[in-house]
């Protein structure tokens, strides 16, 4: 059973209607769903009583030369897929979908707040988007205010993302578990992504290049090779946004003696940038 909710002030009204005992989870989207997508809202359904999907193209998280304008926004489709997972969960459990019609029921006029994670906004995606991760928390944090989940389900395959929303819900004391659900692939192993729609398919078999290489680092640190070697033969494809192992907990490059690794990077092909990652745990 699915209920749309397009005003702020709408959802506001469901969510304080809710008896405190009812848990609630929270899927954060941009819409253009898929089947990524849509493991995190059937984690959220299987562990809630109440699960709230939003669907929102946040501007503030887009530069000024992105696809912001082009970004595909596909509703009814998106609400197709969110029904037929409520039909296959034969699931009596309520779905909420949060989709505001206009930008202004998220940032009203002269909204001028930021929220900001210190110096791990800065570093990889940051680096190249200087501005987006302050679009993140920022969304991230209203939409928790707003919708006051007590579960947040977000994918490994933004894995900065992930590691700044902990942080956030850390520092500012949320009291929201997050969950970080697997990375969704296709048949050739490459991460689904709103984004590959951009891709021809000749880019589409480039673009293999980065789930391929991930899986050859790894190879590397388990094997106990020497992964530097790995990645500077990979840097050679100018491709490649970043290309990093780093500490899973902090994304500090300091790795000796750390435990658990993540393998990072960014693929640009043409004017689409397809983000990936592989979590290593129990190095050492
Ligand atoms: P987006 O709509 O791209 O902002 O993504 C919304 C949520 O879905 C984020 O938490 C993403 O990390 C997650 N997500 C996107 N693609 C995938 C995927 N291939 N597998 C798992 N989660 C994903």
């Amino acid at each position: 059973m699915i209920k749309i909710f397009k005003t702020k002030n709408e959802i506001l009204d469901y969510r304080n209607s809710k008896a405190t005992n009812l848990t609630i989870g929270l899927v954060p989207t941009m819409g253009n769903l898929h089947a990524g997508h849509l493991s995190l809202l059937k984690n959220s359904i299987l562990e809630n009583d109440i699960s709230i999907i939003t669907i929102f193209v946040n501007p503030t998280q887009f530069g000024p030369n992105e696809d912001f304008n082009s970004y595909p926004r596909t509703l009814d489709h998106d609400l197709t897929l969110i029904e037929e997972l409520a039909l296959k969960m034969s699931s009596a459990k309520e779905i909420a979908v949060f989709a505001p019609t206009s930008n202004d029921e998220i940032y009203p006029e002269n909204f001028s707040t930021s929220i900001s994670i210190g110096p791990l906004k800065n570093i990889l995606e940051g680096k190249i988007r200087p501005t987006h991760f302050d679009g993140v928390t920022t969304v991230v944090f209203k939409l928790f205010h707003i919708t006051k989940p007590h579960n947040a389900y977000f994918g490994q395959k933004d894995y900065q993302q992930c590691v700044i929303i902990q942080k956030m819900i850390l520092d500012l004391e949320l009291p929201i578990s997050m969950h970080i659900i697997p990375i969704s692939r296709n048949a050739d192993g490459l991460a689904l992504s709103s984004r590959n729609q951009y891709l021809t398919d000749t880019e589409m078999k480039m673009a293999l290049t980065l789930p391929k290489t991930l899986n050859a680092i790894k190879d590397a640190v388990l094997n106990n090779r020497d992964f530097l070697d790995a990645i500077n033969e990979a840097k050679q494809d100018p491709r490649w946004d970043y290309l990093e192992v780093l500490d899973a907990h902090t994304l500090n490059d300091d790795i000796e003696n750390k435990k658990d690794l993540v393998i990072v990077g960014a693929y640009k092909i043409n004017q689409t940038r397809l983000l990936d990652n592989i979590v290593v745990k129990n190095v050492r």
